[in-house]
C-alpha cells in the first residue's frame, strides 16, 4: 500500500467535527470566525495541537499564521499546502478549513507510513483571508510574503473598530518588521504552493466531476461607495431637460457596462461585474419625485489583468459621460483591488498527471473567488489550487462538504507530493 492511500473520509471528518463548535451560531447553523479573533485562533490552535500529537513541528509565524512542518531529507526547499481558518459572518464550517484539513491529512498519512520526503512539506493555516472584516484580503499570506502596506495596518475591523496593527501588537507581532516588508517565507526556497478549497459554485456538480484543478484566479477592482448626486424635483412639473436624475445616470452607466462586458465575453475574455448594492435614499425618494440621489457598490472581476484595467476605465468613462450629460455629480470612494493570478503551468500539469495516475477525474477551471494562492502566484511562487466538488453553496450555513471528492482531491495532492518522496 502506498502511503497516500491511507487518506480517508474519517481523517477529514474528525477535523470538521473537532472545530464544528467554533464560531457556531446554533440558531442559524452559521459559522462566524472573524479574522484575528479568538475564534480564528481556536481553529488554528486545534490544528496546531493535532499536528504536535502527530509528532510534527507546529508553531505560529510572525503573522500568527499556523506553520506545520514535516521535515524532509533536505530543508533547503519546501512545498507549502495552505488555506485559511477565518470565515465570513454566518458562513459555513468548510470554507478555508477544508484546505487545512486536507494538508494535515497528507502529513498524517506521511507520518503513519514513516516516510521522509526529499524536501520539507509545510502546511499553513493562514490568517485573515476574508475581506469582510478589514476591508482588504489575504492579510496573513501578504504579511508572510512581506507585502502588507502601512495603510493595511491602519485598517479597522468592521465589527470591533480595532485596527489590524492593534490586533497584531496584542498578539506579540513585530509590526515594524511588517512595515519594513520583511518576508517570513523566502520565496526562492518554495518549490510550489498548493491550496485546496471547496469550489463555492456548481461547475463540478454540473459536470459530474469530483475535483477541479485551477488554472487562474480572478482579480478584482471594487468600490465600496459610489454616489450619484443629482437634485430632487417634482416628477410631473420638471421638464426632462431640466432634471438631474441620479437613477438614470446610474442606469445608463450600468446598461453600457452590461453591453461592453458581453462584448468581452464574446471575445472569450474573462470578465464579470455586479452592482451588489444599488438604491435610492428611502427617506427622501417617492413616486412623485425625480430621484436626486443614488448609491451603489461595484465589483469587477477578471482573470486577465488588461481586461480588468480596461473595463474599470470603461466604467469611469461611461459613468463620467452619463453624469455630465445629466448634470449629476459622481463620487467614487472606497476603492480596493486584488490582482488576477495565473497558476503555474508546470505545477498545474504535474497535479493533473498525479490525479490521472491514481484515477481521480478532474476538470480544469478558473476560480471566480479570490484565494491566498493568488498572492503566492503573484509573488513568483509556482502555485495552483484543487477544488472539491460540494453542494455549490458557500459563505452560508447551507455550505456542505462532499467527503468523496475531498478524499480524491487530497489524494491527488498527496500523489504529487509523492514524486518528492
Ligand atoms: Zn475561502
Amino acid at each position: 500500500m502506498e502511503w497516500w492511500e491511507s487518506i480517508s473520509e474519517d481523517m477529514l471528518r474528525q477535523h470538521f467535527r473537532a472545530i464544528g463548535h467554533i464560531g457556531l451560531n446554533p440558531k442559524t447553523n452559521g459559522y462566524t470566525r472573524p479574522s484575528y479573533s479568538p475564534l480564528e485562533s481556536d481553529a488554528l490552535n486545534y490544528f496546531r495541537e493535532y499536528a504536535r500529537c502527530l509528532g510534527l513541528e507546529a508553531f505560529p509565524d510572525e503573522m500568527c499564521n499556523l506553520i506545520i512542518i514535516k521535515r524532509g531529507k533536505t530543508s533547503a526547499r519546501k512545498i507549502i499546502i495552505g488555506s485559511h481558518c477565518d470565515s465570513v459572518a454566518n458562513g459555513g464550517n468548510y470554507d478555508g478549513t477544508a484546505g487545512v484539513a486536507a494538508g494535515i491529512s497528507i502529513l498524517e498519512a506521511i507520518q503513519d507510513a514513516g516516510v521522509t520526503p526529499e524536501l520539507d512539506i509545510q502546511v499553513m493555516g493562514l490568517r485573515a483571508e476574508e475581506s469582510q472584516w478589514f476591508g482588504t484580503t489575504y492579510i496573513g499570506s501578504r504579511g508572510a510574503l512581506g507585502l502588507l502596506t502601512p495603510e493595511d495596518l491602519e485598517k479597522r475591523r468592521k465589527d470591533s473598530g480595532t485596527t489590524l496593527k492593534e490586533y497584531l501588537l496584542n498578539m506579540g507581532v513585530d509590526t515594524d518588521a511588517l512595515r519594513r516588508g520583511v518576508p517570513t517565507i523566502p520565496k526562492e526556497n518554495v518549490e510550489c504552493y498548493i491550496e485546496a478549497h471547496i469550489e463555492q459554485h456548481t461547475a463540478l456538480l454540473e459536470k459530474g466531476v469530483p475535483v477541479g484543478i485551477v488554472t487562474a484566479i480572478r482579480g478584482n477592482k471594487r468600490h465600496r461607495e459610489i454616489e450619484f448626486r443629482g437634485e430632487y424635483a417634482h416628477s410631473g412639473a420638471t421638464p426632462m431637460d431640466k432634471r438631474q436624475d441620479a437613477v438614470l445616470a446610474f442606469a445608463e452607466t450600468a446598461e453600457k457596462m452590461d453591453v461592453q462586458c458581453r462584448k468581452y465575453n464574446e471575445q472569450e475574455l474573462d470578465l464579470v461585474f455586479a452592482f451588489g448594492e444599488a438604491h435610492t435614499d428611502s427617506n427622501l425618494h417617492g413616486i412623485t419625485k425625480v430621484p436626486g440621489y443614488f448609491r451603489a457598490v461595484l465589483d469587477i472581476r477578471s482573470t486577465h489583468r488588461q481586461t480588468l484595467n480596461d473595463f474599470y476605465e470603461f466604467f469611469r468613462n461611461v459613468a463620467g459621460v452619463a453624469c455630465r450629460r445629466r448634470n449629476v455629480e459622481l463620487n467614487l470612494e472606497g476603492f480596493f483591488e486584488s490582482q488576477p493570478a495565473v497558476m503555474d503551468e508546470k505545477i498545474v500539469s504535474s497535479l493533473a498527471r498525479a490525479a490521472g495516475e491514481i484515477g481521480v477525474p478532474y476538470h480544469y477551471m478558473i476560480s471566480g473567488a479570490g484565494h491566498d494562492a493568488a498572492v503566492f502566484a503573484n509573488a513568483g511562487i509556482p502555485s495552483t489550487m484543487v477544488f472539491f466538488r460540494h453542494n455549490g453553496i458557500s459563505h452560508s450555513p447551507k455550505e456542505e462538504f462532499e467527503y468523496e471528492s475531498g478524499v480524491l482531491g487530497t489524494k491527488a495532492i498527496a500523489k504529487l507530493i509523492d514524486s518528492y518522496c
